[in-house]
């Protein structure tokens, strides 16, 4: 069992025990344990989906207390369904920490050598979490389909090698997001699918012009395909679509729903 289940305080989340060995904080948050109303209820992460700023805030310092981190020191991008990512250093703590307005614009991904906290945000797309310990390099990255099929994951192993970051002793991990069980898609996605990989095994067709998209294996294979190790790939094989009472949901509960928080920071 890569990924585990962890209650502290009011807050319950997801991490991988054997990172934290390693001396990374890898998050995934809940629902539970935050001040959001309906529908947003109630630790929503998201100040772009209609909640009240107050209430996120007060989740966001929840979950920044959690890890010891000030907000001065998290660095949060805007996510765009995009396959840009960038590099953050110290001067960049506190962006799109407590506002929108000073995210990082237009990056799904986040890298950092500092011990800067990294959040990125979710409900149903998947978080990639990435460690290079022979750079003492993290990053987080926001993989949904469009991602995923323009290979996001491995254009950060490749941002990372560019830095001389060996991959084949990197460290990845696959956090809870919609699963094979719940996420139908349609011809439209499935053909970007074909037209960017050799083979699409996670792709299920139910006969109709619909298929069953398996994300998590999808960026399995390509980590694979750039020379990860197997034994060093945690899949979280955790659905959010399944689990209403733990988690937000975009193709469960629609458009008005709050957003989970990818987390990673190398300790200080
Ligand atoms: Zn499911």
């Amino acid at each position: 069992m890569s990924w585990k289940w962890h209650t502290r305080g009011s807050l319950t989340y997801l991490t991988v025990p054997k990172w934290q060995a390693a001396g990374i904080n890898l998050g995934f948050s809940t629902r539970v344990g935050g001040a959001s109303l309906v529908p947003y209820d109630t630790l929503n992460v998201g100040l772009h989906v209609g909640d009240d700023p107050k209430a996120v805030l007060e989740n966001r310092k929840r979950w920044f207390d959690q890890w010891g981190v000030p907000w001065t020191r998290v660095v949060v991008g805007e996510q765009v369904h995009g396959t840009n990512m960038i590099w953050v250093n110290e001067n960049d703590g506190g962006r799109g920490a407590n506002e929108l307005e000073t995210a990082i614009p237009a990056v799904d991904g986040l890298i950092t050598q500092t011990s800067m906290g990294l959040m990125a945000f979710f409900a149903d797309c998947v978080p990639l979490y990435f460690y290079y310990p022979d750079l003492g390099a993290v990053g987080i990255v926001h993989a949904g389909w469009k991602g995923t099929a323009n290979k996001i994951g491995q254009k950060a192993l490749k941002h990372f090698e560019e830095a001389g970051g060996c991959t084949e002793s990197a460290w990845v991990a696959i956090g809870p997001s919609i699963g094979p069980c719940c996420y139908t898609v349609d011809e439209k996605v499935a053909v970007q699918f074909r037209l960017n990989y050799d083979k699409t095994p996670f792709l299920c067709s139910q006969g109709d012009g619909h298929y069953l998209l398996d994300l998590w294996d999808a960026n399995r294979r390509l980590f694979l395909e750039k020379g990860v190790r197997p034994e060093n790939i945690e899949v979280a094989s955790t659905c959010t679509a399944d689990n209403p009472e733990w988690f937000f949901s975009h193709r469960r509960d629609g458009a008005r729903t709050g957003r989970m928080a990818g987390w990673i920071s190398r300790w200080a």
